[in-house]
């Protein structure tokens, strides 16, 4: 961070943890304005468990400031306010796409803020919006920074050489799979982790991996079926035990979410001690077999072994079998069957592998520059070049 956005980010500090510290004190040392009851909830969400049902989930404003200050400073390494940045958070992760917003801005750099895959601001559109405000940064699950790719590609653009240098991915995937997709972006890619509770569950390091926040609440693992784990199990729906300032005991948070939790004590070439978590997927998403839970992401590990998978990647289960639909390099669908092959030698009857039938690519698609969606909407043409000094930061 520069020096001016540095003080600017420790005056923040200063002014909420003044407010935070009136709140643990009951209110004694509270300005007039300051709530007294700061364990009262100030936002409301909803996660997904593991059956696949939804359930509230509410967040204290103590709560709520601390995890904005841990996503600023998960995102200080990677924002500069030379970027313009494009958040696209979905429903399930609104509470993330908020949060990280905030820290956008407090960061200073420019953000273009829109939903997913909705009616108003379709793919295609949000592809204009990223080569006409020349964003530097996407935030968005990784599916999306795939069909953007795909979906440039097919207008005759090569999106390594668009202004996009860094991608942030909000939900799991493969190394593998990621390296793919920024790849054809020519982008860096980081991963956060977000649960409903915590949209900053997770932050990554210098090397690329992703650790718990945990120095206010404890991690564990519960099994995603009836009975315990196996001893010595590390794969299991994260439990987070949070302490809520203001109440007596920490509160348990189910997340739905399956992980693996290396074992305390795993090194990471980053020098931390703090916990190291790999997001696999929501439980509700993932098949069971005889060898524990299968995801999407265990699959990816596996396809992405070869050169031939794009990044396009999706997942649902049907009748016990993990049904996975990849996008192909070529258009004769030759590598199709090898990569088959492939899955079941790893996988066996778990996994049925599906070309993927639904690209939002098509004959009929308007290139993005003439979607139906920008012409209803029309953005004043603006020259950045005069009066904005941003320019891609590498
Ligand atoms: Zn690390």
């Amino acid at each position: 961070m520069t020096s001016s956005t540095t003080a600017r980010f420790e005056a923040y500090f200063d002014q909420w943890l003044h407010t935070l510290e009136a709140d643990t004190h009951g209110g004694t040392d509270a300005r007039p304005d300051t709530p007294t009851r700061p364990t009262a909830p100030v936002r409301y969400g909803e996660w997904e468990g593991p059956d696949g049902s939804t359930r509230p989930v509410r967040t204290s404003r103590p709560e709520w400031m601390r995890n904005q200050i841990d996503m600023a400073l998960a995102l200080s390494g990677l924002v500069t306010p030379d970027d313009v940045v494009i958040v696209a958070a979905p429903y399930e992760l609104s509470l993330e796409g908020a949060s990280v917003e905030r820290a956008v801005e407090w960061l200073g750099a420019s953000l273009i803020s829109v939903g997913t895959s909705n009616t108003i601001c379709p793919v295609p559109r949000l592809l204009g919006l990223l080569h006409r405000y020349r964003a530097t940064t996407l935030v968005c699950s990784p599916q999306l920074a795939a069909d953007l790719a795909a979906l440039d590609e097919a207008g005759g653009r090569r999106p390594a050489a668009s202004s996009l240098s860094t991608l942030v991915t909000t939900r799991p995937a493969a190394p593998e799979r990621l390296r793919r997709i920024a790849d054809a972006w020519g982008a860096s890619a980081t991963q956060l982790f977000a649960t409903p509770a915590r949209p900053a569950t997770a932050t990554p390091c210098r090397a690329g991996r992703l650790h718990l926040v945990a120095d206010r609440f404890a991690a564990r693992l519960r099994s995603p079926v009836q009975g315990r784990l196996d001893p010595g199990g590390t794969r299991g729906e994260l439990v987070l035990d949070v302490h809520r300032p203001g109440e007596p005991a920490p509160v348990a948070q189910p997340t739905g979410e399956l992980v693996e939790l290396p074992a305390p004590g795993t090194s990471c070439p980053c020098g931390s001690g703090r916990q190291l978590v790999v997001p696999l997927g929501r439980v509700a998403d993932a098949v069971r077999t005889e060898r524990g839970p299968l995801t999407q992401v265990d699959v990816e590990h596996c396809l992405f072994t070869s050169p031939h998978p794009r990044g396009q990647v999706t997942s649902r289960p049907v009748g016990g079998r993990l049904e996975v639909t990849c996008a192909v390099a070529g258009t004769d669908g030759r590598q199709l069957p090898p990569l088959r092959e492939l899955v079941r030698d790893r996988f066996g009857p778990a996994v049925e592998l599906q070309p993927f039938d639904n690209d939002p690519v098509s004959a009929n698609d308007p290139p993005p520059d003439e979607d139906p969606a920008s012409a209803e909407h029309p953005v004043p043409e603006q020259d950045l070049t005069e009066g904005d000094t941003r320019t891609r930061s590498s």
